[in-house]
């Protein structure tokens, strides 16, 4: 960098910049202009956590942004409320195409309380400096609802005519109940629509394949399908009484065995599809063993190999989520206070993460199972399926993967970056759209070092570098004009 006033923190933010490439792509495209929106569109303050609390007109105020600043959209698309979410319907002419669905969710998560003067900028300021776009929102999410705008209404000034129906589509609640996406879904569904290819946000920085025995090798990761989830908690009664005489157990002893077992029942190993698919892509870059004589130069031994490949990632912390169900005690509660009074009823909550092939139902069982003979009740706080193992060998991804290709490289060798489908361990709005599309992909083109990911998604000092949110937009702007354009 030859700005000489950068910190050394900013110019460290800006080293995600070296990734970039065709930045001189769409070279009438307003940056300038779109970062003011964006900022604008950070001032409306959309936190929603608790919908009984929640300011709607925050919401109402950033549709009435979108309406007045997107005029070809405007014009060209029907703009629907749908609850407090969007869709908006750019419609193309050829009705033997499956439309395309691009997404991100309006919502944000509120600044954690007694942190607020932490920020370099008040979250909600939307501050436009000379390297970045300020406040809570820049990263997740509302760069990817205002980009997605941005880039149709460029394509839709250029002339661009739609051969293949275009949706954008904005839920309004994605960090707490996501009902929103869920009525978009289910929105389209009632009207018979089918989706070529859904895209949403995901991981916004480039992976090290480091992690798979491929140092030094950099690639994306486009995630094509989330783990379940499921909370269980398991409950003990007791009167309590003086330690003195704990006939019978007592309710911690008895509430820890319960534990015990559960967690010693681990779920066994498997290599999912899309963890063998990620190993095939970067398979001629592998150098590590056990990687390296498991996969082989192209990727040939992964078939054969899946057992031995599942255990190999599930002795490393990075991998071993993506290759079984993972069981987490969380919380206990209702231990005595005191070292000779027996504890009276308690409860544990015990966290699993499910790895596809597992259901709720599955994990149920087999605690229920588990804990068989102990006087334990075994209760369903809340749980979700995993959702389907995307497509990665079809259209959408192969498209996605051309257009990230083109705009992010490896400086030292100008190649292309890779892109390897992947699971991702939380939870987005795209597997609402599962029943009308086998390919939902998640991927943030916003590229931020890991170091601002981690600090700045739902934490403190969010902020997105400009040249990060033009480069997005141009990606997005490829991405249409490559699968939707007449
Ligand atoms: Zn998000």
């Amino acid at each position: 960098m030859s700005d000489t006033h950068l910190s050394e923190r900013d110019a460290a933010a800006l080293e995600v910049l070296n990734w970039f490439a065709h930045e001189d792509d769409y070279a009438d495209l307003d940056t300038h202009g779109a970062c003011e929106r964006l900022g604008e569109a950070i001032r409306c303050e959309t936190v929603n956590s608790d919908p009984a609390t929640t300011d709607w007109s925050a919401f109402d105020r950033l549709h009435d942004l979108m309406r007045s600043s997107y005029p070809h959209v405007m014009e060209a698309a029907t703009f629907e409320v749908i609850g407090h979410s969007v869709l908006v319907t750019i419609a193309g002419s050829d009705s033997s195409l499956k439309p395309a669905l691009m997404m991100a969710h309006q919502d944000v998560v509120p600044v954690v309380a007694g942190t607020e003067d932490d920020w370099c900028e008040p979250a909600f300021s939307g501050a436009v400096d000379e390297h970045f776009v300020w406040g809570r929102g820049t990263m997740d999410i509302k760069q990817m609802v205002m980009a997605e705008l941005e880039a149709a209404e460029y394509v839709l000034a250029h002339g661009g005519s739609f051969a293949r129906t275009l949706y954008l589509a904005f839920g309004e609640d994605e960090e707490t109940y996501n009902t929103g996406a869920a009525a978009l879904a289910r929105t389209l569904e009632g009207r018979g629509v089918t989706l070529e290819y859904v895209w949403d946000e995901g991981s916004s920085s480039v992976a090290d394949g480091a992690l798979y025995g491929a140092p030094g090798t950099p690639f994306l990761s486009v995630e094509l399908s989330e783990k379940g989830y499921v909370d269980v908690e398991l409950a003990v009664r007791s009167i309590g009484g003086h330690s003195s005489n704990p006939f019978g157990g007592t309710s911690l002893g008895t509430l820890s065995q319960a534990i015990a077992r559960i967690v010693e029942a681990p779920y066994p190993l498997a290599l999912s599809p899309l963890t063998a698919a990620t190993f095939k892509a970067l398979a001629p870059r592998i150098t590590e063993e056990p990687f390296c004589s498991l996969v082989g130069a192209e990727g040939e031994l992964v078939e054969g190999n899946e057992a031995a490949l599942a255990e190999a990632c599930a002795s490393r912390a990075d991998l071993f989520p993506y290759v079984t169900t993972t069981i987490a005690p969380t919380m206990i509660e209702g231990g005595s206070q005191q070292p000779n009074v027996m504890p009276q009823d308690m409860r544990a909550v015990v966290n699993f993460r499910l790895a596809a092939g597992t259901t709720v139902d599955d994990v149920l069982a087999r605690c229920r199972a588990a804990v068989e003979g102990l006087p334990v009740e075994v209760r369903l706080l809340q749980g979700n399926d995993p959702s389907a193992v995307g497509c990665f060998t079809g259209y959408g991804f192969a498209q996605l993967s051309a257009v990230l290709g083109h705009f992010f490289c490896d400086p030292r060798t100008g190649e292309p970056l890779t892109c390897a489908p992947a699971i991702s361990r939380g939870a987005t709005d795209a597997h609402n759209y599962e029943r009308i599309c086998d390919t939902c992909m998640r991927f943030s083109p916003f590229l931020v070092t890991e170091a601002e990911e981690t600090r700045g998604v739902h934490g403190t000092d969010e902020r997105l570098p400009r040249r990060s949110y033009a480069q997005g937009i141009r990606a997005i702007i490829r991405m249409i004009e490559q699968t939707c354009l007449a």
